[in-house]
């Protein structure tokens, strides 16, 4: 891509994540390119080419499944509130589309470490930010003032905790304090950017940190603030317990390369409201079922202020909480019904996490464990065992009595 943009007579240089992880040796999770080339222009060099993007405009150029992103360098242009192309209210930057040169595009990145250019003419690095001393060391430094790199993008808040998780690295000392101070500004930000960058910080193999880090600098609570209020009150309790396990499931379901879904991660971060909720329902007279949808459908409703949760991920996860009361139930043909559910195998799950936090008996959780593994006929057994014993008493004596043997006989 990079020569096929050059022969046609633009500048084109790899940047950002691909270039900071092949110098650290890892793999690059994708190829961002940084081009004089504008959206417009980069189309008619690929037929395989979208443009994306309205904050900011940017060229996907697809090769069957992978997407290289392709951004027009960026100047600082007019900065004057209220212009068309490049856009600042506030402090906050709504609009970001005006070009400019290579050196321009450098110091309008995130972090210097994200501000390296790999350059085919020599095949150098280029390095406009000292972000080759700061990979070296080791360190996340944001360019420019914190704050108002913060103000103009709080997703860049979010940015610095999923780097410094991923990378290992630290965030220097300025920048962690405006950290600190900046943490409501998440609250002006698209409830539906937050979700990807949510997806970002807790489906890339490193939710642990990333979940430490973000409660540590304040901003969980701008994510999740249902959540973080309950889990701050419990301290050491099994709802802490049950999202710290959850989490590092995440993690090593990611490094064996099984498959996760959001809406399990988003049900996990979510139950303990949910089930607080329920179980207050369920004082207050209502029965289990419709307790537990109505707690999902408030929690729901209330949590997508701040992060959108696209419709099939919140039945997903509605459906994974209705079905924990039904595992309760093994007698019968309840358990083959259960079995059968197609949320079964992400509802057990679930149900596996709450036994291992101490929410819910273990037992039962074995329980269903066992009666997976064997056998039709053995799995009637284990139904017919778990018959209540007043039920098994008042079978027993609906059974027509055998006539007495006559006197004599
Ligand atoms: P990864 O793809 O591994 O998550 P990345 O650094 O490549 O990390 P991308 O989101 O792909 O991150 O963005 C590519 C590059 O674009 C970044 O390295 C950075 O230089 C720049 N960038 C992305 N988002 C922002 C932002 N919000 N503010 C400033 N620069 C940004
Ligand atoms: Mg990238």
């Amino acid at each position: 891509m990079l020569y096929r943009l050059k022969q046609s007579g633009f500048q084109a240089h790899l940047v950002g994540g691909g270039v900071r992880d092949l110098l650290l040796g890892r793999e690059p999770k994708d190829f961002d390119v940084a081009t004089d080339a504008s959206p417009e222009q980069v189309k008619r060099v690929f037929r395989n080419c979208r443009l994306i993007g309205r904050r900011f405009r940017l060229a996907h150029v697809h090769f069957g499944r992978e997407i290289i992103e392709v951004a027009t360098f960026r100047g600082t242009g007019d900065i004057t509130e209220g212009g068309s192309e490049r856009r600042i209210e506030n402090g906050m930057l709504l609009r970001d589309n005006v070009y400019g040169s290579i050196e321009e595009d450098a110091l309008r990145r995130d972090f210097t470490v994200n501000a390296l250019y790999y350059n085919i003419e020599d095949f150098s690095v280029i390095d406009y930010a000292g972000g080759l001393e700061d990979l070296e060391q080791g360190q996340l430094r944001l360019l420019g003032d914190p704050e108002t790199r913060f103000r103009e993008d709080p997703v860049r808040m979010l940015r610095a905790v999923r780097f410094a998780a991923k990378l290992g690295f630290n965030i220097v000392p300025e920048v962690e304090e405006a950290l600190l101070d900046l943490g409501d500004l998440l609250e002006g930000v698209p409830p539906a950017r937050l979700f990807d960058e949510t997806l970002k910080l807790f489906m890339g193999g490193t939710a642990v940190q990333c979940y430490e880090k973000m409660c540590h600098y304040n901003l969980f609570r701008e994510l999740f603030p249902e959540t973080d209020e309950i889990l701050s009150r419990e301290e050491n309790q099994f709802p802490v317990v049950f999202v710290a396990k959850g989490l590092q499931n995440t993690d090593l379901r990611i490094q064996e390369g099984k498959p996760v879904t959001p809406a399990f991660l988003l049900a996990v971060l979510l139950w303990e409201p949910v089930r607080q909720l329920a179980n207050d329902l369920i004082a207050e007279g209502e029965a289990k079922l419709p307790a537990m949808q109505q707690a999902g459908s408030v929690v729901v409703s209330q949590q997508v202020r701040h992060v959108a949760i696209p419709r099939r991920f919140s039945l997903m996860m509605k459906e994974i909480w209705s079905l924990q009361h039904r595992f309760e139930q093994r007698a019968g043909k309840r358990p083959q019904r259960l079995l059968s559910h197609p949320r079964f195998r992400a509802a057990y799950d679930f149900l596996l996490l709450r036994a291992e936090s101490g929410e819910v008996d273990p037992e039962l959780a074995d329980w269903w464990t066992c009666y997976q593994s064997v056998e039709g006929n053995e799995q009637q057994q284990m139904a017919n065992a778990s018959r209540p014993t007043t039920e098994r008493r008042r079978r027993r004596r609906r059974r027509p009595k055998r006539p007495l043997p006559a006197e004599g006989e």
